[in-house]
């Protein structure tokens, strides 16, 4: 077990564009038994698009896109994107009190009306009727699509149904992960039944859904407490404390900078199949040295 043979293991990875900050990293990368992926943006591409847009209470879709793309303005979240691109073109208004209400949306306030979009949870919360858009909710969840619902002055206004594509080499990137005998969770502040959706497309055994960014890291020590030794696979500001959280960290390199900075591994492809070339070679290297 040489230092050295450590050292020309994290050279070899880079050659599969794979950065491994340094000797432990590789080391507990060879002693992984789940690994644990953010949905949007590591499983799937994070371009989410608008596909389907549904309105009530008589609002235009022109007016809803509108109001609501005035209000994602002010947010970085990908479905934001979703709903800002699909607004292209139109006017915005000026929204007052802007507020990013984590794990669940926006809110915010035109001169005459006030401006809520988020999640069933998000409205819920708020006490706004979702029951005319239930069946809806239930149908996109099931189809692998996140629903985003608008209010205005506590009404139901819209629904946007957002889709986001699973990395095309995913699913053959778990498949290579479960034959090397990894447990393959998903961890995401998404709803169950869309996040259970995808989990299936993908090959992904467990899913952990609905969890607020603050409860990510929990979810990571709750697997180590089950005597689990997890990566936590992401590129978010919000995997940033489950990454740290998480025996070893792996970011997606194309992700936000703080997850890239967290990560002991960070990947250069946007490709699962670094995670799966990274633990052979950190087990590979580490049998080497016995
Ligand atoms: P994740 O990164 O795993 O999707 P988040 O905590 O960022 O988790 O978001 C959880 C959920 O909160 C989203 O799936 C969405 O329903 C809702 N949400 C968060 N931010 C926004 C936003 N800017 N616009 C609409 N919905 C949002
Ligand atoms: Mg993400």
């Amino acid at each position: 077990a040489t230092p050295m043979s450590i050292t020309a293991g994290v050279g070899r990875a880079a050659e599969f564009g794979v950065l491994v900050k340094d000797a432990d990293a590789l080391q507990k990368a060879s002693t992984l038994t789940t690994l644990v992926f953010d949905k949007t943006g590591t499983l799937t591409e994070g371009k989410p698009q608008v596909a389907e847009i549904h309105l009530f209470n008589q609002f235009s879709e022109r007016q809803a896109l509108s109001w609501a793309a005035s209000l994602e303005q002010g947010s970085h979240h990908p479905l934001a994107q979703a709903i800002v691109e699909k607004a292209q073109g139109m006017d915005k208004v000026l929204v007052e009190n802007f507020r990013t209400l984590g794990g669940l949306g926006v809110s915010g306030q035109l001169a005459e009306q006030s401006l809520l979009l988020g999640n069933q949870a998000l409205l819920e919360q708020q006490h706004i009727d979702c029951s005319d858009a239930e069946r809806l909710l239930t149908s996109q969840a099931t189809a692998g699509m996140t629903p985003v619902l608008l209010a205005v002055d506590g009404k139901l206004a819209a629904l946007f149904a957002v889709r986001d594509m699973l990395r095309a080499d995913s699913v053959q990137a778990l498949q290579r992960l479960h034959q090397q005998g990894y447990k393959l969770v998903m961890l995401t502040g998404d709803n169950a039944l869309t996040a259970r959706a995808i989990a299936q497309l993908a090959g992904i055994d467990e899913v952990i859904a609905g969890v607020r960014p603050e409860g990510k890291a929990e979810a990571i020590k709750a697997l180590q407490v089950r005597g689990e030794q997890v990566a936590m696979i992401g590129d978010g500001i919000n995997d940033a404390p489950a990454l740290a959280q998480a025996d070893v960290g792996i970011a997606m390199g194309g992700g936000s900078d703080v997850a890239i900075e967290t990560a002991a591994i960070t990947l250069m492809r946007p490709s699962l199949h670094g995670v799966a070339d990274a633990l052979a070679l950190a087990k590979g290297t580490l049998r080497n040295m016995k």
